[in-house]
């Protein structure tokens, strides 16, 4: 992205691109449930182009995710220079008939690969305010012809995808879960802080990421991994107050806001939460089996004073859990010093992961940033060395990072 992109000067496209993840970024939904809506368009896209594949997907610094794909294994790719890129990068739609005789495209990893890409057509996913946040696309696996009705109709497509997006931006709870969706958990857990410090009593948040639930999915099906989510998620409900918010955040995690709790009290709901979860059978077609799950606690303070960064510290609690070996709870109080155990918050930027004496370099997210920690998102972590220097593109930031806790697609760092 620093080289000139279609005539447009790097810092007016770094700019564009800043603009762009902001979008996205208020848009909530990277990492959201499936959605049968979305499911429906792209079964559409499949009947009436007779494709293979079908897509509806959202790009953020480091990848491309599918909110709804069928017709691939993965349910998302790094960024690097996937056919989309430069839908995003034109802002229009692109048609490639047959990518084998397209010289952009011919040498590309999806057309000389086992996936056998010919045929691809992809159209901006647009916002109203003109941003391009992803792509609905329509791709073959045979060379293929596209008309401009064509053309027309996959735009039609997209803005259905636009409207349900807009739609569910006032949904207020999780069909499978019965969970508050991540925007109404937000919203509501802003209203109990101003509550909590307008009269100056506790409240405390939980973060719960299912350990090894891929797994689950991998090995028993993805409904034995819809049922465990059911059960998962009425274990906690049973064990909370009324007046408890609780939220489902992304696929397998979920977040708790208790008012009127400290955190020894936080410690200990989230450890009998574990202990329930960690005991239950669930029961089904697949016979029954059991999970565990690894929770973060973070607890309002004159610095941690709203949602944003209570999750954020949660959250980052809940990865040194699970780099502690899963299944067991730890505050973000009880974190080393080193750590980097300031103030932080939940943000989405495009950053820089460099090493290898600038060498080599590889694109992350910014999920969430602080004064002297960050945690960052990745394709994948394999062969990133424990110390890098971490860019945030853009912002002339660049300081050197020393991980503190990583899994597959995640790290957590403190600023040296
Ligand atoms: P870890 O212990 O580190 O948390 O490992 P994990 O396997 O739980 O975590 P990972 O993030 O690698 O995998 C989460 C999986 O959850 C991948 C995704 O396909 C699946 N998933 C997300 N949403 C749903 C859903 O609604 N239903 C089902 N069945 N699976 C889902
Ligand atoms: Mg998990
Ligand atoms: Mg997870």
């Amino acid at each position: 992205m620093t080289a000139k992109v279609f005539g447009k000067s790097s810092a007016e496209a770094q700019q564009r691109e800043t603009a762009r993840l902001a979008a996205l970024e208020s848009l909530d939904l990277l990492d959201t449930p499936r959605d049968a809506g979305f499911d429906r368009i792209v079964d559409l896209i499949k009947e009436i182009f007779t494709v293979d594949i079908g897509l509806v997907t959202l790009i953020d610094a480091h990848r491309q995710w599918y909110k709804s794909c069928s017709g691939l294994p993965s349910d998302e790719v790094p960024r690097g220079d996937t056919f989309c890129r430069h839908v995003i990068d034109v802002e229009e739609a692109m048609v490639v008939p047959d990518a084998s005789k397209d010289p952009r495209f011919s040498q590309h990893p999806a057309v000389t690969g086992d996936a056998h890409v010919r045929f691809y057509a992809g159209v901006p996913l647009k916002t109203k305010d003109g941003h391009v946040v992803g792509t609905v696309c329509a791709i073959d696996r045979r060379p293929k012809s596209f008309t401009a009705k064509d053309v027309g109709i996959l735009q039609n497509l997209a803005a259905l995808a636009m409207d349900r997006i807009e739609l569910l931006q006032s949904a207020a709870t999780d069909s499978l879960t019965e969970a508050l969706t991540r925007r109404a958990f937000r919203q509501d857990a802003e209203q109990l802080i101003s509550l909590a410090l307008r009269h100056q009593h506790d409240l405390s948040c939980l973060v719960l990421d299912i350990d090894h639930f891929k797994s689950v999915n991998d090995t028993h099906g993805h409904a034995a991994g819809d049922a465990v989510l059911k059960a998962v998620a009425a274990t906690c409900k049973a064990a909370l107050r009324t007046g408890d918010l609780f939220g489902r955040l992304g696929g397998e995690e979920f977040a708790i806001v208790l008012p009127h709790v400290n955190r020894e009290g936080a410690a200990a709901a989230a450890e009998k939460i574990r202990a329930l979860i960690a005991s239950q059978d669930i029961e089904g077609d697949f016979g029954s089996l059991g999970v565990t799950a690894s929770f973060g606690v973070s607890t309002l303070t004159l610095v941690a004073k709203d949602i944003e960064t209570l999750l954020a510290q949660a959250d980052a609690a809940m990865y040194q859990a699970k780099h502690d070996g899963r299944n067991r709870c730890v505050s973000w109080t009880s974190l080393p010093a080193g750590h980097g155990t300031g103030a932080r918050r939940r943000v989405l930027k495009a950053g820089t992961i460099v090493f290898n004496d600038r060498r080599s370099s590889i694109d992350c997210t910014v999920k969430s940033l602080g004064f002297d920690s960050a945690g960052l998102s990745v394709s994948s972590s394999a062969g990133i060395p424990s110390e890098f220097v971490l860019s945030i593109k853009g912002e002339g930031f660049e300081t050197k990072c020393q991980v503190i806790a990583q899994d597959r697609q995640h790290l957590e760092v403190a600023f040296r």
